[in-house]
């Protein structure tokens, strides 16, 4: 097999991860990469789409109801998360973190930035954004099932990054890079319709880190066959330098999912399961103690650049 990412045809070692989302257990062959340590899918199915279930959890729809005061508190807390700005804010992203818009701090933008969140299901963090007070801001999701008008101005299109032009200031990929069959393409298509010195700011699952070493093919995250590419370190450093990008920096962000979710298939309970944590706290073969625990151990693997996904900053040189 021929690496996808950097062509190395060195002897890469095989694997056989199960589909255990949804709890099909069908069999899928992966290889990871001698040379640049990529992970990969060895065929990808055919019938990929048939794999996103109509709730798949990116899209159900952002924006509903809530109580008026949470929501005040909610906006203050996102404004600081994203930003870094609003005292009150600070306070509840401390009580109540939104952990996905805090992402966006180390790109360092203005809420006149232009950004272009790729891949975005039904646009939760956009919405989030919107609300906060950024106004330019578009979401693409070909596999959404129409275009999405929200009260509050924000679009998100059903199209591709291919059909996408202009000058952004951040494009942005919360996990669902390691969905696209072709990697260079789409990041060089990024790095196109970004202005110099914009950011592509990627979030990704990675094997380089304990749960991979921990659970093999039974790592959670590994999410055969939807996931095609999980990438090492050193596997998305190349795909930054193919694409012209300059990596900036690197932010550990796993959390106890890692953890429970391995942890269940090992026991051959998939994630859609009565029995998983994610469905029924109950029913769970865990308790809410061990679960805490499991995020403890996440923020201490993160720190050591050890945690299952990651955050990679990559600048359009100027
Ligand atoms: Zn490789």
């Amino acid at each position: 097999m021929k690496c996808r990412i950097c062509g190395s045809e060195a002897e890469h070692r095989s694997y056989v991860a199960k589909e255990m989302m949804l709890g099909l257990r069908d069999e899928h062959r992966y290889f990871q990469c001698a040379d640049c340590g990529c992970l990969q899918i060895e065929n990808i199915p055919d019938n990929l789409a048939s794999y996103y279930p109509d709730n798949y959890y990116s899209y159900s729809d952002a924006g509903k109801g809530g109580n008026p005061l949470k929501k005040a508190l909610m906006k203050m807390r996102d404004t600081y998360a994203a930003t870094g700005q609003c005292q009150i804010g600070r306070v509840m992203q401390f009580l109540s973190p939104n952990a996905k818009l805090a992402t966006l701090r180390p790109a360092n933008i203005s809420k006149d930035a232009r950004i272009l969140d790729v891949g975005c299901g039904s646009g939760h963090l956009l919405h989030s954004l919107r609300e906060t007070g950024f106004n330019q801001l578009l979401g693409i999701d070909p596999f959404n099932r129409e275009d999405i008008v929200y009260p509050n101005g924000l679009r998100i299109e059903k199209r591709d990054i291919f059909s996408e032009t202009g000058q952004w200031d951040l494009v942005m990929f919360h996990h669902s890079f390691e969905h696209l069959p072709d990697q260079q393409a789409n990041l060089q298509q990024a790095f196109n319709i970004l202005k110099p010195g914009g950011m592509a700011l990627v979030r990704v699952p990675t094997v380089s880190s304990w749960a991979w070493q921990e659970y093999g093919v039974n790592w959670v995250q590994l999410d055969a066959p939807r996931h095609l590419f999980l990438h090492s370190l050193k596997s998305m450093e190349a795909l930054a330098t193919q694409t012209g990008f300059r990596q900036e920096q690197v932010v550990y962000d796993s959390f106890g999912f890692q953890i429970w979710g391995s942890k269940q298939y090992e026991q051959d309970i998939p994630l859609r399961d009565p029995r998983s944590w994610a469905e029924s706290a109950e029913n769970s073969i865990f308790t809410a103690k061990q679960i805490s625990e499991y995020e403890q151990r996440s923020h201490e693997l993160n720190a050591l650049n050890q945690g299952d996904q990651a955050a990679f900053y990559l600048r359009k040189p100027v």
